[in-house]
């Protein structure tokens, strides 16, 4: 674990690195808060460090969705390009507390939207005469 004081160091060297990077790509650098951006995942939202069972492998341990965590870190930062309401959160808690209420969110709307069989329905009759 490195010194808070040369953390600073370091993120203000990667900061200008990759703020010139872009530049001379001719691109445009955007900040993005990136707290729990490898323990979310990008499917459902679920938030835990029990999401990454080791460095290369995400597995969501709610929907089971399961990728490299590089590729599902990224994603989570792309999809909060233009969230304004992650990008109001003030404290990583507020950030665990929002990802969390989305993952709940996420479930109901997964509960609400499991179709019921056409048959049970009542549009199917279900005679079994076969002729
Ligand atoms: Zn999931």
């Amino acid at each position: 674990m490195w010194p808070r004081r040369l953390v600073s160091i370091h993120q203000i060297i990667i900061d200008w690195q990759l703020a010139w990077g872009a530049a001379k790509r001719r691109l445009q650098a955007t900040w993005v808060k990136s707290a729990y951006s490898s323990q979310e995942c990008s499917v459902c939202h679920y938030t835990d460090r029990a999401n990454r069972p080791d460095q290369q492998t995400f597995c969501c341990a709610v929907c089971g969705h399961r990728l490299h965590a590089d590729l599902n870190a990224a994603t989570n930062i792309a999809k909060r390009l233009d969230d304004t309401e992650l990008q109001a959160c003030q404290t990583k808690a507020e950030i665990k507390v929002l990802l969390m209420q989305r993952h709940i969110a996420y479930r109901e709307h997964q509960r609400l939207a499991v179709v019921q069989p056409p048959v049970q329905l009542g549009l199917f009759e279900t005679s079994t005469d076969s002729g």
